[in-house]
């Protein structure tokens, strides 16, 4: 079962939640003031790193190449 994360817009209030793939449209409670003005947060935690760990090592081939090219 996939985790969700969401935030309540009332409080502040950052929670995870485990649902079903049928209720992963739902809006859960926020479990401290109860308020339905919560919002899922998209977790792009994992791709981020691998995205900035991939452009350090292209740009630190690319010099020496492009020396040798000229
Ligand atoms: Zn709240």
């Amino acid at each position: 079962m996939p985790f969700y994360e969401y935030r309540c817009n009332e409080c502040g209030e950052a929670f995870e939640k485990m649902m079903r793939f049928s209720e992963s449209d739902r809006i859960p409670a926020c479990p401290k003031c109860e308020s339905q003005n919560t919002q899922k947060k998209l977790s792009k935690v994992a791709s981020f790193g691998t995205a900035s760990s991939d452009s350090a090592g292209a740009s630190s081939s690319c010099g020496p190449s492009r020396g040798g090219f000229s």
